[in-house]
Parts: structure tokens; sequence; C-alpha cells
């Protein structure tokens, strides 16, 4: 992966490479395939509970993903798979300002961080378009696409509605002939206007690699430092302390160690400070509950697993 992003990052190292993108929204299209193939065989064999949810399977999925993602984007700024890639989502500012970004990290990060409303269009663009493409796709295989249209063109069909016919279904007839009409073409214009911004992309003419990010203003960026946290560091959700050079400073109070006692990942801090760590938490309560302040990793056992140090 290092090796592909180099290819076209140039200077600007948090802009991801357009092969990197192209993976990320690989996987994504993966996961829709795989959990449906997922519940169709759990629903073959509980078939009575499963089958309801298996028939509306593109709504109970959407809405899941919109679970998801909305916890994904507010948390991390990136959906779910983008935040396994290291990639989130920025909002574009008028001017980039690179050495401002170095400069004062905290600050780029926070003036370009998703608003509620980037989050929605975000979320409307990863739940709601794939949704809306994968229903018209199957209104288009049922009512003018297909095996037959291929081999007797798109016109075979003679639906015409009789003569005595309700509104309804003349509606219905119309919009039939409307989506046959015009279909294939915005599919069309959907790919080609794709491998435009793709290409613009990739020689650096855009901060956008699809035309529906530079609809929303959001490009994607790697995520660095300065997104673990507010100045912090944090591992999913949990709140970490940086390691001290020295090795007689408590990471957590940050003064000489009084009464050293170490956890099970083999760090050491005073005894109080890491007593209140993993019983409260520190700061905000239950953010570093019962877990190691530097690694994060869940403490087996609470305050009983500290173990002091007698030397
Ligand atoms: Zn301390």
């Amino acid at each position: 992966m290092e090796f592909m992003s180099n290819v076209s990052s140039g200077l600007d190292s948090s802009k991801p490479s357009l092969f990197e993108l192209l993976s990320e929204s690989q996987l994504r299209d993966l996961l829709e395939p795989s959990v449906r193939y997922v519940l169709a065989v759990f629903t073959q064999r509980h078939p009575r509970y499963l089958i309801h949810i298996f028939n509306r399977y593109d709504e109970v999925y959407a809405l899941f993903m919109l679970l998801v993602e909305r916890h994904y984007l507010t948390r991390w700024g990136g959906s779910f798979t983008e935040n396994f890639y290291g990639i989130k989502r920025e909002r574009v500012l008028a001017k980039d300002l690179p050495r401002a970004a170095r400069a004062v990290p905290d600050v780029a990060a926070a003036s370009t961080r998703l608003r509620r409303g980037d989050v929605w269009r975000s979320l409307f663009l990863i739940v709601g378009v794939p949704y809306l493409k994968r229903k018209l796709d199957d209104a288009y295989e049922i009512h003018a696409g297909g095996a037959a249209a291929n081999l007797f063109g798109s016109n075979y069909r003679n639906d015409e509605p009789a003569e005595n016919a309700t509104a309804r279904e003349k509606l219905l007839y119309y919009l039939k002939k409307l989506l046959r009409k015009i279909y294939p073409t915005i599919n069309a214009a959907y790919y080609l206007s794709t491998l435009a911004f793709n290409l613009a992309y990739l020689f650096d003419k855009s901060h956008y690699h699809t035309p529906f990010h530079f609809l929303v203003n959001i490009r994607m960026r790697r995520l660095n430092e300065a997104d673990h946290g507010d100045g912090g560091r944090e591992r999913q959700g949990r709140k970490l302390v940086k390691l001290q050079e020295d090795s007689r400073i408590c990471a957590i109070c940050e003064n000489e160690l009084t009464n050293p006692t170490a956890v099970q990942t083999g760090y050491v801090f005073c005894y109080p400070c890491i007593f209140r760590w993993v019983q409260e938490g520190e700061e905000e309560p239950g953010s570093g509950k019962g877990c190691c302040p530097v690694t994060g990793v869940r403490l087996l056992g609470g305050t009983e697993g500290l173990r002091r140090i007698m030397v």
C-alpha cells in the first residue's frame, strides 16, 4: 500500500492516492452482497423469523448502515470502511493552508471537521445513493432490461395500457417507459463523470475523486495525529496518555512516581493515579475506565489487577 500511495500524492502527504480510495470503495461494495449472502443462508435455516427481513433486505441494510456510518462519521469523520483504510472526510476550505495545518494541526483539524449537515450529506452519499441505485437497477432489470431485452431489443415488450386502464396504470406505464429511455443515459453519465473526476484527482487537478464529493464539497484525507482526540490520544473512544521519556515520571500526573504500581501491560504509574484511572476513568467518567492508560487495552480484574512494585 505504501508503494502505491506514493504514485500520485506528490508533496501533499495527507492526500490519499486514488488507489487507496478505489480499494476502499471496492471493500464497501463487497459488504452489501456479503451480508446478503450470510442472511440468505440463515434465512434458509430459520425462514419463519428471517424471511420478513430478507424480503425487505435493501431497506433493512440501508437502515443498519445508516446507524453504523453515522457513528463512524461523527466519531472519526470517515465511514466504516474509510476508517479501516485510515482515511477521513474533510470540509474543503476556500484556500488550502498547508503550512498552517502543519503549525497548528489541532486548529486546522477543527476548522475542516465535518459539521452536522456534512455528516448527513455524507450519509446520503454513502447509504442513500447506493440504495437508490440498487432500486433503480432492479427496476430497470425487471421493466426494461434483462436477458430478453438483450436478445429482442428493449422495445419487445408490448405492455401498453388498455383503453379503459386506470390513471395509476397509465402513470406506471409512462414511468416504466421513461426509465427504459433515460436510465442507460444516466448510468453512462454517472460512470463517465466518475472516470473524469478520478483522472483529475490522479493528476492533482481536483480535490475530489468523484462528482458527488464535488457536489457536497467534501474531500478525502488521511487520518493524522490531530485526529486522535483533541490534543490527547485515543483508542476506540478511550482516552490515552503519552508515555514520558523519563521512566521515573508518571504518565498520568506527569510528576515523579510515588508508590510505583504496574498494570498488566507492564507500564508503571503512581498508585493513586492508576487506581483512580482504572476505577473512574480520567476526567470524563468512564472514558478510560478499566483500561491501560498507555495502550488502551482492557485490564482484567480492574483495580484488583494492579501490582505494587517493591524495590
Ligand atoms: Zn502519578
